[in-house]
């Protein structure tokens, strides 16, 4: 998207919000105060590669960037940007998915890049202390040498950050046995708007009062940021195995997905591609899938020699009963690692078969796999747009990527209506519009499919008792109820809103 193209605004600027370019000189001469020059970005070659994240279809160039390398500096930036009105928006690694770290017209982008540092690890507590912009996968790499790992694995694990993914939840192949991002965190250190300093959670498995801990997860940089973060440490199982199952439909692949899970197996990892994916996997990596199949299941089975072996005997049966046309069993590690780099590479797999894709994220009750995947492919006919599934099949979280062309005037608000209405399929059945990517701006009109004007209200009123001003990456996330009417899915009457004095931010 052009910078400040009205029709397609996904913030809805407001004109309180917008600032003179006497009030952004001032602004940026503050902040110069109190940062040294490396910590603050302002000319527009610098602002550049903050224009968006992993959302490329929308950007937009923030006032200022700043990089603070301590908390001191942090807290003293929020400071200026609070006192003048102005929007921050926290930013990890970028690699968000439903433009969470989009920047605010008009307002700064706080990067927690510098806060780098695993500040403790300890094995015998199975804990680690990290600085939010830790990478995912150096926890694993850190503690590693002590035989434990950190669990929720995203496949952009090697690039996001740690307090992404405490502010998006995030999942990944292994959260079906071992849980959410919020499953696996102890506890969080955030800054308030205000420059306050709090401490959720803690090390033993249960704090008195309101679960702060769990709401800040998946809070989208809305509520705080996130200084620091303390994650458990689970040891690395002895042994783990991955079966792969060929199937000749979708649909039957679906229903053998919840025929597993309903048998009473939690795989470490149950993952499911269609043809698409898998054929732009396997000409990418060749991780050996078998490109004529219509679907394949990865199904990774952990735990000590004996249970992995009996597990094995059991899930190939359970697959070949179900319509499998064949099971592979990796043969060795090597084997093994090739069938999830397949898997882990199939997003930019699906990138090099189509110039532009769109990657929808919802989550439904894994009984309803096959009958939403086939409601997928009937949407991809009607829209004449092609969409590969790859996605995180145990959880009966989706992930279609709805395939197009930006350069053809018109595709890629095609792609987003199709999107939207995958989505509200998703809704239909009983499940979610987000599984893992969050809300940001992608996702923000189907909240008004997914939750009441009531239920928007109390969550206006949680943002409010963070972050009174609305300072905090307003915008995403939480739609207001003029924005739910304006889409139509919200009854107005006479013209007037239900709870006519909630905040507009
Ligand atoms: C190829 C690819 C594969 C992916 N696979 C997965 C997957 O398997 N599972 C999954 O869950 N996600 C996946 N994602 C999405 C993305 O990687 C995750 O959402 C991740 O958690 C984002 O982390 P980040 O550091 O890049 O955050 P950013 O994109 O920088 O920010 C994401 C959100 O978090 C907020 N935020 C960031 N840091 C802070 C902080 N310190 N304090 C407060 N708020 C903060 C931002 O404001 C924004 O709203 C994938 C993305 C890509 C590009």
């Amino acid at each position: 998207m052009a910078d400040h193209d009205p029709a397609r605004d996904p913030l809805y600027p407001d004109p309180r919000r917008q600032i003179s370019p006497q009030e952004r000189d001032a602004l940026i001469a503050a902040l110069d105060q109190v940062l040294p020059t490396d910590a603050l970005l302002h000319h527009e070659e610098d602002l550049r590669p903050y224009e968006c994240d992993g959302l490329s279809a929308y950007r937009r160039l923030p006032l200022a960037v700043i990089l603070p390398h301590d908390l001191a500096q942090a807290r003293a930036a929020l400071g200026i940007c609070r006192e003048r009105g102005i929007p921050v928006t926290a930013r990890g690694a970028g690699t968000g998915l439903s433009g969470g770290a989009l920047p605010f017209p008009d307002g700064v982008l706080l990067s927690l890049a510098r806060f780098n540092r695993i500040l403790e690890l300890d094995p015998v507590r199975r804990m680690a202390r990290v600085q939010p912009g830790v990478r995912n996968l150096a926890i694993s790499e850190a503690a590693a040498p002590h035989g434990l790992y950190y669990a929720p694995d995203p496949s952009s694990q090697i690039a996001c950050s740690i307090g992404g993914n405490v502010a998006e939840n995030s999942g990944g192949v292994h959260c079906l046995k071992y849980g959410l991002t919020v499953h696996n965190v102890l506890a969080v250190q955030m800054l308030t708007i205000e420059g306050e300093l709090l401490t959720l959670g803690g090390e033993a498995l249960d704090s008195p009062g309101y679960d702060l801990l769990a709401l800040i997860h998946g809070s989208e940089g809305m509520l705080g940021i996130i200084t620091e973060v303390t994650v458990r440490l689970l040891p690395k199982p002895e042994r783990a195995q991955v079966l792969m199952a060929a199937f000749d439909d979708a649909q039957t692949a679906g229903e053998a997905v919840a025929g597993l899970i309903g048998a009473g197996i939690i795989p470490g990892g149950l993952e499911m591609m269609d043809n698409d994916a898998i054929r732009a996997a396997e000409d990418f990596v060749h991780a050996g899938y078998p490109v004529d199949a219509a679907a394949i299941l990865l199904c990774e089975l952990d735990g000590t020699e004996a249970e992995v072996s009996e597990q094995v005997m059991q899930v190939r049966n359970l697959l070949l009963d179900s319509g499998a046309t064949e099971v592979r069993t990796a043969r060795d590690e090597q084997e093994r690692m090739r069938f999830w780099a397949g898997r882990k590479a199939a997003f930019p797999a699906v990138g090099r078969i189509s110039p532009d894709y769109y990657c929808m994220d919802g989550t439904i009750p894994r009984r309803h796999l096959g009958r939403v995947l086939g409601g997928i492919a009937e949407l991809s006919r009607g829209y004449g747009l092609r969409v590969a599934n790859v996605f995180h099949a145990g959880d009966g979280n989706l992930h279609p990527l709805i395939l197009f062309d930006a350069n053809v005037p018109g595709e890629l608000e095609k792609a987003e209506e199709l999107g939207g209405q995958i989505l509200e399929l998703c809704v239909e059945v009983g499940g979610t519009i987000t599984g893992e990517h969050g809300v940001g701006i992608e996702k923000i009109n189907q909240m008004c499919v997914q939750f009441q004007p009531a239920e928007l209200t109390q969550f206006h009123g949680v943002k409010a008792a963070f972050d009174p001003e609305g300072l905090l990456n307003p915008g995403k996330a939480v739609p207001t109820l003029h924005r739910c009417a304006e889409f139509g899915a919200m009854h107005v009457h006479r013209g007037q809103l239900p709870f006519p004095d909630l905040p507009r931010f």
